[in-house]
């Protein structure tokens, strides 16, 4: 059965498989990292003019290495999980300290670097190196699990490894980097999570999930929790055409990211702003609150514009920086945060 599901799947993505995507044709292994860590938790589509921004501006590991993380950051603005980003200059720091700017070829070192899991690693070898390895992202582990027909959650760990030994089981002798392609190609564009097209897919014929009817409910949808919510208060300081951002802490949620000040109450934000930011408030408004959903939490925001007159000179705060408006949205600054200078 396994060399009938490769062989079709290479035979369906020579003809009806994606062939021009920016980052295919190379062999460069690190073009193929940053694609692959871009792709981790984001569509193709959207995926496509970061990905050429950032290797316009670090076509190789040494430039993205030696760049400050801020500028990473803000060629990332707008792409989400952030966490990517600062572990791509970690790693492309990493890959200049412990491999002289080699991107590394072993499988357990490419695995080993900051934000590279097994599936990315794998990922990774088959393209660059033409290595044989089995790859199992969101979208494969979705292929396999109705293929198969395993049900359950894909992220439970017991499936999970039971996906993997179907990854392995199914993997072909040759062709690999089309039956990788194959794969990501059938799970974004035929397999999709609702309405899968079955009848034009080139593996139906022994599919469990489609033969049985499962294709509604296999895999199983993550186990629901309710997230937590949360609030929180933003504060655009505002003066002669400049704004005020402030730099998040390196880790956390948008962490190394130009963010806006936040606030925990509205009373005294006189007083606040005049001790923290030396600024005489002469007016406040009120925005319209931004609601943003992480994995975790899902968030409240409200902004509040808040018009500075005059500053009281003090010793510069790190990490605070007055910029021009249209400066300070091209800077490496959240998506809420875009959303609310866009509403002034
Ligand atoms: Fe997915 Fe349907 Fe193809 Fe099965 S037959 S792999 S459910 S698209």
């Amino acid at each position: 059965m396994s060399a009938s599901f490769a062989a079709k799947l290479i035979a369906w993505q020579k003809k009806h498989g994606r062939h021009d995507l920016p980052w295919q044709g190379t062999r460069d292994p690190y073009a193929i990292w940053v694609s692959e860590i871009m792709l981790q938790q984001t569509q193709v589509a959207t995926v496509i003019p970061y990905y050429n921004r950032l290797l316009a501006r670090f076509p190789e590991v040494a430039t993205l290495a030696a760049a400050p993380l801020d500028e990473v950051l803000r060629l990332w603005s707008g792409l989400g999980y952030y966490a990517r980003a600062r572990n791509l200059h970690g790693a492309a720091q990493e890959i200049v300290a412990a491999h002289g700017g080699r991107f590394p070829r072993r499988f357990e070192e490419v695995a080993a670097l900051p934000g590279v899991g097994r599936s990315t690693a794998a990922a990774i070898c088959v393209f660059a190196f033409g290595k044989r390895h089995a790859i199992l992202d969101g979208n494969v582990k979705r292929v396999l699990a109705r293929y198969r027909g395993v049900k359950g959650y894909g992220g439970d760990r017991k499936i999970g490894d039971k996906l993997w030994r179907e990854a392995q089981r199914l993997l072909p002798r040759r062709n690999v980097e089309s039956y990788t392609q194959g794969l990501m190609d059938l799970g974004a564009t035929v397999c999709t999570r609702s309405k899968p097209r079955c009848p034009v897919c080139p593996v139906h014929g022994g599919c469990v999930a489609f033969r049985r009817g499962w294709t509604g409910t296999v895999p199983a949808p993550r186990p629901s929790k309710r997230l937590p919510h949360k609030r929180t208060m933003m504060l655009v300081l505002m003066r002669a055409g400049e704004v005020l951002l402030e730099k998040r802490p390196p880790s956390g949620i948008w962490g190394g990211m130009w963010c806006l000040p936040e606030a925990v109450r509205k009373t005294d934000l006189e007083a606040y702003c005049l001790k923290r930011f030396g600024a005489h408030v002469t007016e406040i408004e009120e925005l319209e609150t931004i609601a943003h959903g992480f994995t975790h939490f899902s968030l409240d925001i409200r902004p509040l514009c808040v018009k500075v007159s005059a500053l009281v000179p003090q010793a510069a705060e790190p990490g605070l920086v007055w910029l021009p408006f249209e400066e300070a949205r091209g800077a490496a600054i959240p998506a809420p945060v875009r959303r609310i200078l866009a509403q002034l």
